[in-house]
């Protein structure tokens, strides 16, 4: 395996199945922490990528297969299946790929809302070189109850509607997402107070992001 380090260097090269690793970034935090928020500022930097895992979803048709197994899941609260979510982003990255719209050579992948449980990490694992992962963490329950209904009246959301269904997002976050954090250990993890400003916030990540 070719292991480059440093600025800018090219993607990890896998020796035995010629594949190159996607070189990414997390954006990780519960539910209303502000990683769209942020995803969408930092795709929009020359090179960033930024694909949101929830964002592919609601891009499907309603009554396709997918998109019915996905409204029947997120309108509870819970996460899509794995082997469904895994499958339908590779779809995506390649489509991105073919329409010349992510180029994996050249550009850093900004990943908001997966992977999401360590099934998932594991299942990424030969495809994604994590070079950091941005931890927006939020101390208030409160806060975050706060924007998700905000943002359901802004972005038409349902599954922001209803307080109940939050609660449960809440709950899935901690019992299945989380432990991602372990799973990647501490070094690569970049803790981030969310209740600052975006702009603070954005400030924080970029720091960082610049060394990559
Ligand atoms: P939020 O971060 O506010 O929960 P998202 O848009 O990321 O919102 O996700 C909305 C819903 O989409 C989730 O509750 C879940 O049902 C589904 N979803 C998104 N990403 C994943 C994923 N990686 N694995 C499983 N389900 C997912």
């Amino acid at each position: 395996m070719i292991v480059q380090t440093g600025r800018r260097t090219a993607p990890i090269k896998m020796e035995n199945s010629g594949m190159t690793k996607y070189r990414s970034i997390l954006l990780f935090g519960a539910p209303g922490a502000g990683k769209g928020t942020q995803g969408k500022i930092l795709g929009t930097i020359p090179n960033f990528f930024h694909c949101a895992c929830g964002d592919v979803f609601r891009g499907l048709t309603a009554t396709s297969p997918i998109g019915r197994e996905f409204i029947e899941y997120s309108s509870r609260g819970e996460l899509v299946p794995d082997g469904t979510t895994i499958r339908l982003w590779q779809q995506f990255i390649e489509n991105m790929t073919r329409s010349g719209r992510f180029h994996a050579e050249t550009d850093v992948l900004v990943l908001d809302g997966i992977p999401r449980n360590v099934k998932q990490a594991e299942m990424l694992k030969d495809i994604l070189d994590v070079r950091a992962i941005f931890y927006l963490s939020c101390p208030s329950m409160d806060k975050l109850v706060e924007r998700l209904q905000r943002r359901a009246l802004r972005e038409n959301r349902l599954d922001d509607a209803n307080l109940e269904i939050i609660r449960h997002r809440l709950n899935t976050y901690e019992a299945e997402t989380k432990p991602v954090l372990n799973y990647y250990g501490s070094e690569r993890v970049h803790p981030i107070d969310s209740t600052e400003a975006p702009a603070q916030v954005l400030e924080q990540i970029l720091r960082h992001v610049v060394k990559i």
